[in-house]
């Protein structure tokens, strides 16, 4: 349900520069409208980005007219019937009415129809909210009954749903991802309809799958998205299934796995690795679950399985390299504790590759992490909390956990009869290791006299 009811007295407010090529349009005789997410979301009171029209001109004389009026274009999607048109330095997509069947990329449909009458363009978009059209004269046009679902906060398909979502599967997806943007309620017909189909989002490519998902992950509702509708999202996710219903069996917990982990995702800050850190840190729990003979539940080594099986789900979606070694690690390391003494946080640091950002992003999951235990057991906030300042004090000290900081490099090594090879590096990470744990000071001389006398 939608946190503030919106104010159905907003109507969008019209740019002089979308003014400009509305009017071109239709002084030249082709009916022109404000279509979509801009409407749906002016309706809503939030944020207007980008102003999209469609009008009853081919891209070609959408393109004649605009530019006798001294505006530019740009071909961007002509085979669909988009042309992007700039006036006064803001660019609007200006698309042709239309119909479409199939769609295999994340905006355009395969084969499209252009057609003379608004309403058909408004039929083959996909929920009542977003095929609502806005003329600054003429005022609003909602023949499926829109802006009544936008009061109401509910996500209803234009149509038949099942039709709906079998010919573009994406579509389901869409519906999830706006429930967790706008804490909006899908229809029971809709959500059916959606389960129907579900089967078919294998067949939908990856990047257009992973752009939804991170769209719904960075939502404001996104616990109550994962809980509404988890047999969605286990569609494009089947690593969720096993999490849904697991009883913890702990009174560490009050949620099942999924539940908690939806918690977590609600509690973290909405960065897309954070999110997606929080949703699978515990994937690995399902495949270590037992009960000991009091019957409470164990999950030893949870975060080591959950590594590959994280991994997997994100390599699935072509998430890139650098993202999945990232979520690797927050999710190892997700459950360890660290002290938060300069020395274990410099440690962790080093394991994580020097970086700060990283074991910054650890306090974030271990803090949504003990904010989704059950209320008597989130210490880990304060732990969290205090490895965070630790980090602080060690960055304004300026103190070494890199090899880069350490006072002395290879070459001071091999100076000291070492010769080129594997044992530079390993008396280097040595080094810093005792410079962490205090027992040298970070100074060229007092290092090069502990490795002489130690290490060598
Ligand atoms: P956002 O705020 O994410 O941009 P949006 O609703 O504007 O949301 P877009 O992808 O920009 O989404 O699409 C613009 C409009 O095109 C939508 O409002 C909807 O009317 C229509 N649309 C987009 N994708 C589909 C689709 N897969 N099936 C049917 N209609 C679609
Ligand atoms: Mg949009």
């Amino acid at each position: 349900m939608p946190e503030q009811i919106p104010n159905p007295t907003h109507t969008p407010a019209v740019p002089a520069s979308a003014r400009r090529v509305i009017d071109a349009l239709e002084d030249a005789g082709f009916e022109t409208w404000m279509v979509g997410g801009c409407v749906r979301d002016a309706l809503l009171g939030r944020p207007v980005n980008d102003i999209d029209l469609a009008c009853a001109a081919r891209w070609q004389d959408t393109q004649r007219v605009c530019e006798a009026a001294g505006m530019r274009t740009f071909e961007t999607g002509v085979a669909h019937g988009t042309l992007t048109v700039e006036a006064d330095g803001t660019t609007f997509e200006v698309t042709t009415f239309r119909t479409d069947g199939a769609y295999t990329d994340a905006r355009h449909p395969d084969a499209v129809r252009f057609v003379a009458d608004v309403r058909e363009d408004l039929a083959r978009r996909d929920f009542t909210m977003n095929a609502i059209a806005f003329h600054p004269d003429r005022g609003l046009l909602d023949p499926f009954g829109g802006r009544n679902d936008i009061e109401a906060g509910t996500i209803r398909a234009v149509g038949d749903p099942s039709l709906r979502f079998r010919e573009d599967a994406l579509r389901i997806l869409r519906g999830v991802r706006f429930a967790s943007q706008l804490g909006f309620a899908i229809e029971p017909a809709t959500e059916a309809g959606m389960l129907d189909a579900r089967n078919l989002l294998r067949k939908v490519s990856a990047e257009r799958v992973a752009h939804e998902l991170d769209a719904m992950l960075l939502g404001d509702h996104i616990h109550d998205a994962i809980m509404g509708y988890p047999g969605v999202l286990e569609a494009v996710v089947p690593e969720l299934g096993p999490m849904r219903g697991l009883d913890q069996l702990t009174k560490y917990h009050i949620y099942d796995v999924l539940e908690h982990s939806a918690w977590a995702c609600q509690l973290i800050p909405a960065t897309p690795l954070l999110r997606w850190t929080a949703l699978l840190h515990d994937v690995g729990k399902p495949s270590t679950f037992f009960t000991d003979d009091n019957g409470i539940g164990h999950f030893y080594g949870h975060a080591e399985a959950g590594v590959d099986i994280a991994a997997g789900a994100l390599k699935r979606l072509k998430k890139s390299p650098r993202f999945i070694h990232d979520v690797r690690l927050l999710v190892r390391y997700h459950d360890t504790p660290v002290p938060a003494q300069p020395k274990y946080v410099k440690h962790m640091l080093r394991m994580f590759d020097g970086r700060i950002d990283l074991v910054r992003a650890l306090c974030d999951v271990k803090r949504a992490d003990s904010a989704a235990h059950a209320p008597r057991y989130q210490s880990g906030i304060r732990l969290a909390n205090d490895i965070d300042a630790c980090l602080d004090e060690i960055v304004a000290k300026d103190e070494a956990f890199t090899l880069n900081q350490l006072a002395l490099n290879g070459t001071d090594i091999m100076a000291l009869g070492v010769t080129a090879g594997p044992s530079v590096g390993r008396i280097l990470r040595a080094a810093l290791a005792a410079v962490i744990d205090g027992k040298v000071a970070n100074v060229h001389d007092d290092v090069v006299a502990y490795v002489r006398d130690r290490l060598i």
